[in-house]
């Protein structure tokens, strides 16, 4: 449903212009129409991001906008999927037209600069959310699933764990810190990068991959349930960035004291988590090093079940995730 400024606010800020190939008709009619590529299936994702609940109410109409993509881009990267259209419901408290500006200028760079073209949406008027149907193609029998991991696997995590929950801690908390630490954590939690073009090499060699979007061990566990396999995981091998260190370095005695719950269940990392057999590691490493992507090992899948995560001393760790305070994930 539109009325006439519904209508004036898609044609002056949600029309791009037609620019793939596969797309018959865009914006504009009851249904967008497209033509896939024939033998090619499709990869469907949808997210909403919720004010006040999933991102800052402060957060830039900018960052809104590209995190808003680069979500969706996360479930297509996780699946190996090539990102092709996009859908975007918005929800609006009202018009505005300076907030509209910047949000569809970094909307329409992100979708331009990941391939996506935006054929559709809806338009409604309420509390600030933003719903992204994020589209992509994948080779038949190319896909990484959560279900496909077995034991022996070796588990890698791409780039590093816990800024983007640093980010948020330190912005609820208005802590002062190093700027090199809040820019970065900053930069993780308003802008992460989608692992796209990784995890589309990345599935030819392996086939059991998740984003990890509500912190390692939750979505390490999706795995390990859909798999229904084991997993022992270690602290002292968990990716974390200089920045993060730097922060958690005990300024008295130079000691590291990572809060290893933050790492673990701080959500909004974007990164993936990939299980494959030893025999094809070696494939995926070189990968992760022509591309300078930080690939990171970190355990072994087992036969039994439930998640193991061992201290420096391999001893159990046990993860609270009770009292901690962050914004719910954005799926
Ligand atoms: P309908 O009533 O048939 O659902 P709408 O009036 O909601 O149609 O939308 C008109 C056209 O504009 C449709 O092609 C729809 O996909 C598109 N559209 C509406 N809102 C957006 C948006 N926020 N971004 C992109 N396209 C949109
Ligand atoms: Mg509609």
């Amino acid at each position: 449903m539109a009325d006439k400024a519904e209508f004036d606010l898609i044609k002056e800020y949600f029309t791009p212009e037609n620019w793939r190939k596969d797309v018959v008709l865009g914006v504009g009619d009851d249904c967008a129409l497209l033509a896939p590529p024939t033998g090619q299936q499709l990869a469907l994702t949808v997210d909403t991001l919720v004010a006040g609940i999933h991102f800052p109410v402060e957060t830039s109409p900018a960052d809104i906008a590209y995190k808003s993509i680069a979500v969706g881009l996360s479930d297509l990267a996780a699946m190996g999927a090539e990102p092709a259209w996009l859908t975007l419901a918005l929800t609006l408290p009202d018009i505005n037209s300076d907030w509209l500006q910047s949000f569809s200028k970094s909307f329409a760079k992100t979708s331009k600069d990941y391939d996506l073209q935006l054929i559709g949406g809806d338009t409604t008027q309420g509390p600030l959310a933003i719903t992204v149907q994020a589209m992509g193609l994948l080779e038949p029998g190319l896909s990484m699933q959560r279900g496909n991991a077995k034991p022996g696997d070796l588990i890698y995590v791409t780039g590093s764990l816990g800024d983007a929950a640093l980010g948020l801690k330190l912005l609820l908390s208005n802590t002062s810190v190093d700027q090199e630490i809040l820019d970065l954590c900053l930069s993780k939690l308003n802008r992460p990068v989608p692992r796209i073009n990784f995890a589309r090499a990345a599935a030819k060699h392996c086939s059991c991959a998740i984003d990890i979007s509500d912190g390692l061990a939750a979505d390490l566990g999706h795995i390990l349930d859909a798999s229904q396999c084991s997993a022992e995981i270690y602290l002292d091998k968990l990716p974390v960035s200089r920045q993060l260190e730097k922060y958690y370095t005990n300024p008295d005695h130079g000691k590291l004291e990572v809060d290893w719950k933050l790492v673990l269940a701080g959500g909004d990392d974007y990164e993936l988590c990939m299980t494959l057999p030893e025999e094809q590691s070696a494939a995926l490493v070189s990968l992760a090093e022509s591309m300078a992507l930080s690939l990171t090992r970190i355990g072994r899948v087992g036969s039994t079940n439930g998640l193991q995560i061992l201290d420096e001393n391999r001893q159990p760790f046990i993860l609270d995730k009770s009292g901690y305070e962050h914004f719910d994930n954005n799926g």
